[in-house]
């Protein structure tokens, strides 16, 4: 038999997935999902697997990224002129070039007042471990040595490398692989819909409480930085509320704690807006950015600091970094993607994919499975309940596998919420069949989830 790697064109999706099995080590693999979907194809929301059908991507490549649609040339010849033209160089010490200074500028541009210092990493890990490292370096350069710990909330998700890993709020990311990074302290979630974690007091209320108190027993000399997302993501998509962060940012600022925003998920249009936190009061001092700024066309991210961190961390020389830090390539395509999202309009897009979606999804909101439906801009998730008065979940798995099955639609499932979060380009009809195809499926979904 000839070498698959010589004959990739002839090999079917059996066949890659027979491969996968014995080869690949997927992350978040699952020992209950042993099928695989190989996609090898993409134009706009249209997806195709390597047996050639077709699914609409309603994930944005399945993890809330690709901004403007799969498959476009322009970003692909971005990325080839790039590479004929100087496909890496180091930017440590004093080399630098061309394009992650004018990727830097744009992004100062574009970042709330005063967040215009860049720090290029690979992805989001990475940005949520610069801003970690950059928070208690900052106060160490300032003579508070102390200041280690980070405060963050369960079922927020800022990654999997051992810093942002260990804020991430769910267990099992920190399960049997510690020790963890220390002086990481969890709260509660700003999360209305499940008023019962609140003792019958007020969300915002609550959590004012609960940090206040955490601050007091900790101490605030203790403490370096909190970190949160400005609506969490993998948590099931959770807008606070809206007297939420202004009320947290200002009990930080009192006590001397920094805030760091992990936009790696909102920003760039995915809620609407070049980024979210404004939006929210959030007022940080660091953003944590990836994904969308490259539409996933290449691994790059970005964490913005205020100048005061930026002048802190570099003022005895910043002794981290990434070897492909700023690399070329990947800032070139990220400039063309800033400039597809500024002049196709998909900060408005988004809006309206937005409404589209959460009006299609009227009808389910009734259906005895669906206990909250939760959006900003273009994302949308749905939780799933067993019961509407408990609460008790449903895991989504099972239904996010039937509606790409039997639908041809692409969702993903993060615990017992199903999540829509396409691409910015997403038209009518396609929000129409991805409607369609959830409220087909909830429909027919009995409360023990099968
Ligand atoms: N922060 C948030 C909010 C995320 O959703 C993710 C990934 O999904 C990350 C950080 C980690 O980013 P990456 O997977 O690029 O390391």
């Amino acid at each position: 038999m000839a070498s698959p790697f010589l004959a990739t064109a002839a090999l079917d999706m059996a066949a890659l997935a027979d491969l996968d099995r014995r080869h690949l080590v997927h992350p978040h693999q699952r020992s209950d999902r042993t099928d695989r979907a190989v996609i090898v194809r993409g134009q706009g929301c249209a997806v195709w697997d390597a047996d050639g059908a077709e699914y609409l991507d309603a994930t944005g490549g399945a993890n809330w990224l690709c901004q403007v649609g799969h498959g476009r040339a322009e970003l692909a010849e971005a990325a080839a002129e790039q590479l004929r033209q100087l496909p890496y160089f180091t930017s440590f010490d004093v080399f630098s070039n061309d394009k992650s200074i004018r990727l830097a500028t744009r992004l100062a541009g574009l970042a709330p007042a005063g967040l215009g210092q860049v720090f290029f990493t690979c992805g989001g890990s990475e940005g949520v471990d610069t801003a970690i490292k950059a928070a208690r370096l900052y106060h160490h350069r300032r003579g508070e040595s102390e200041r280690t710990w980070i405060l963050a909330r369960r079922f927020g998700y800022h990654g999997a490398t051992y810093g942002s890993g260990t804020a991430t709020g769910f267990d099992g990311m920190q399960h049997a692989v510690g020790p963890n990074l220390p002086h990481v302290h969890k709260l509660t979630p700003p999360f209305p819909y499940h008023s019962e974690w609140f003792e019958g007091r007020g969300c915002t209320d609550f959590l004012i409480d609960e940090l206040a108190a955490a601050i007091e027993q900790i101490g605030a000399h203790n403490i370096a930085a909190m970190i949160g997302e400005p609506v969490m993501a993998g948590g099931g998509v959770v807008p606070p509320p809206d007297d939420y962060w202004p009320r947290v940012r200002a009990l930080l600022r009192h006590n001397g704690i920094l805030l760091i925003a992990d936009e790696v998920v909102t920003a760039f249009g995915r809620t609407g807006a070049w980024f979210d936190s404004p939006g929210r009061g959030m007022d940080p001092d660091m953003i944590v950015t990836a994904k969308g700024l490259t539409s996933g066309y290449a691994p790059l991210g970005a964490v913005l600091f205020n100048e005061d961190i930026a002048a802190a961390v570099t003022d005895d020389g910043f002794f981290h970094g990434y070897t492909y830090f700023g690399h070329p390539t990947a800032c070139a395509i990220a400039l063309a993607n800033l400039d597809l999202i500024e002049n196709e309009g998909l900060l408005d897009r988004s809006r309206q994919i937005g409404a589209w979606l959460r009006e299609g999804l009227t009808a389910a909101e009734s259906l005895p499975v669906v206990g909250d439906i939760r959006m900003a801009g273009a994302t949308i998730g749905v939780e799933l309940v067993a019961d509407r008065a408990t609460r008790e979940p449903i895991m989504a798995g099972p239904a996010a596998t039937e509606i790409r099955k039997a639908h041809g639609v692409i969702v993903r499932d993060y615990g017992n919420t199903v999540v829509i979060a396409p691409p910015l380009v997403m038209d009518e009809q396609q929000a129409a069949r991805t409607v369609e195809a959830m409220t087909s499926v909830l429909t027919r979904l009995h409360p023990d989830g099968t």
